[in-house]
């Protein structure tokens, strides 16, 4: 599957629009955060349902993972077009947040079940902004942070959430000429890199630990510090605070690792370790695995 979204790491283009632009907003208060939906054009009564439970189903699954809404207001614009699907995900860093997203018009309640872009922008809401070099950690977290934040409220299987990581990790392995994550811009090295790094981090986290903690309690005192996309920060502070909250210096130790060299990971040894299996499309879990507590501890349902 491929993963874009334009993540804009500036204040850029403020002449956006304003609220009252819009046709409709509707206000939801999810995880302590107001949620203004806004519709360029008039929903039917039954796409602006559909739409609200999406946007409510993905703002839960974010609560969820971080344990309150990223940020205090965000406002997500909603454009249709002709057709199915989730397309052109956007996000800012705009009094709070800013998401500009077109849906389908003839969506159905499975398209948007189906759908990763929108918590995939949500989760860009939760991290301060990092120079360009560091892109990768942005589309990374978002990348990760997607899968598993639905799969603990229920909105993904675990065999789906796993499926797609063993599926898409791949891309992120360096390839000849790979300078590092913090050197090679490339869409599998930022998407699919940035989410191996992330990965590999809740692990060791969670092997340093005795599984008492995750990534989620590094990344939720990242933004309790106050790191929201609304920030500009040096991507060690984060880290440094992720670090400091799980007790571990996991984040600084992997980024040492992974900036400037290829730093290549073996993929099929980790889900052995982890009890993943993937076969034909199926995946099946081994839970004699030695780190198959890791593996449920990381998507366990809340
Ligand atoms: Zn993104």
């Amino acid at each position: 599957m491929r993963r874009g979204c334009a993540l804009a790491l500036a204040m850029i283009g403020l002449a956006l629009f304003s609220v009252a632009d819009a046709q409709e907003v509707e206000t939801l208060e999810i995880g302590g955060g107001k949620i203004e939906v806004a519709f360029g054009s008039p929903p039917t009564v039954a796409q602006r349902s559909l739409v609200l439970d999406w946007v409510s189903s993905c703002a839960r699954a974010v609560t969820v993972y971080y344990e309150q809404f990223p940020v205090a207001r965000v406002l997500i614009r909603i454009r249709f077009f002709d057709g199915r699907g989730v397309r052109s995900g956007q996000t800012f860093g705009w009094n709070g947040g800013l998401i500009k997203i077109a849906v389908g018009q003839s969506n159905s309640a499975t398209d948007f079940a189906r759908d990763w872009m929108m918590t995939h922008e949500m989760v860009h809401l939760a991290f301060p902004s990092v120079v360009e070099r560091h892109h990768w950690i942005e589309e990374g977290l978002s990348t990760y942070v997607e899968s598993v934040s639905r799969a603990r409220t229920g909105d993904l299987t675990p065999e789906k959430a796993w499926g797609d990581l063993v599926d898409g990790l791949p891309q992120g392995l360096p390839q000849s000429g790979d300078r590092g994550l913090d050197f090679t811009p490339t869409w599998g090295r930022t998407y699919w890199g940035g989410a191996l790094f992330c990965l590999l981090a809740d692990v060791e986290i969670r092997q340093r630990t005795e599984n008492r903690k995750g990534l989620e309690n590094a990344l939720r005192a990242i933004l309790q510090a106050g790191g929201t996309i609304q920030s500009d920060w040096e991507l060690t502070r984060a880290l440094a605070i992720g670090d400091r909250a799980v007790g571990v210096p996991v984040l600084t130790e992997l980024y040492g690792q992974m900036k400037s060299a290829p730093a290549p990971v073996d993929l099929e040894a980790l889900w052995k370790k982890l009890g993943v299996k993937r076969q034909d499309g199926r995946t099946e879990f081994d839970d004699a695995a030695p780190l198959a507590p890791i593996r449920k501890a990381i998507m366990r349902a809340n």
